[in-house]
């Protein structure tokens, strides 16, 4: 079996996101640590979050996957920003101390002209600076559509940033569909093709969590919209078959579809039919 789940927003609480993905009917979900476009966050409640461990416990939900900020670019060729990245990223660890055992997923970042070997090392030294020997949570790169000049949009790239951590041991990669898709991967056509490049580039062991899209565009678009799921370019059957794939069972999906909460109740539930029709 696979986690699913949906990004919900925080405003209400961290216990309240826990409620309402028992009420969707998932048992995991994501969340942005601050405001993804802005960059301002709030303190968390301690309480808070015991409330939502004990529940995710509980429940046994699978571990959840935060989400850093889009405006954190660890390698803009601005130093303020990556300056101001490396902070964000050292404060969101600080923060995820209070949810032991879940996971940081983030855009690894975009090059913004300066190349992308400049980009990776820039991306491994800003880990190494914000990833002490705590807190423990285990942080994702994000594999990327490859739009613009973003990094990450091929599996070399990662591993290339895996490569020069200091902490590799609590580094890992979490796969958006649509961005794969996006990159130029065939998924939909050779599921296992893709995911053997992967384990020999990047090692399967190191894939942490799903970030689960349909994609709006054809195959290397390049162009990163997603969409709800069987209703994009890469289709109901092929996203049943990663959902199914034996190499990504016990792992977090999470829904980053374009979708109200009476959406992701549907998408939830249709993964939980995949599941249950299994057996
Ligand atoms: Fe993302
Ligand atoms: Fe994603
Ligand atoms: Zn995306």
């Amino acid at each position: 079996m696979i986690y699913i789940g949906c990004h919900l927003s925080v405003t209400r609480g961290y216990e309240a996101m826990g409620r309402t993905m028992l009420e969707f009917g998932g048992n995991t979900f994501a969340w942005f640590t601050r405001n993804p476009r802005g960059g301002k966050t709030r303190d968390v409640d301690p309480e808070d979050a015991a409330a939502l461990n004990a529940l995710l416990r509980r429940e046994g939900f699978g571990p959840m996957v935060a989400h850093g900020s889009y405006t954190m670019n660890l390698c803009a060729a601005n130093p303020v920003t990556r300056a101001n990245g490396t902070d964000m990223l050292a404060r969101d660890l600080e923060r995820m101390a209070l949810f032991p055992g879940s996971l940081y997923n983030f855009h690894p970042g975009a090059h913004t002209g300066q190349g992308v070997e400049r980009g990776i090392a820039q991306i491994a030294e800003a880990l190494n600076g914000a990833m002490g020997p705590e807190p423990r949570t285990t942080v994702l790169l994000e594999t990327m559509a490859g739009k613009g000049s973003e990094v990450g949009g091929c599996f070399e790239e990662l591993r290339e940033i895996l490569d020069r951590a200091a902490h590799p041991e609590r580094l890992g990669v979490c796969f958006d569909t649509c961005h794969t898709w996006d990159a130029g991967y065939d998924i939909a056509e050779d599921l296992d093709g893709v995911l053997t490049r992967f384990d020999k580039v990047v090692g399967l062991d190191r894939l942490r969590a799903v970030h689960f899209n349909d994609s709006k565009n054809a195959r290397g678009s390049r162009k990163d919209r997603h969409e709800k799921l069987g209703q994009g370019c890469i289709g109901m059957e092929a996203l049943r078959r990663v959902a199914m794939h034996p190499a990504l069972q016990g792992l977090p999906f999470i829904l980053e579809t374009p979708n109200d909460d009476a959406g992701y109740r549907r998408e939830i539930h249709t993964v939980l039919d995949w599941m249950e029709s299994r057996g």
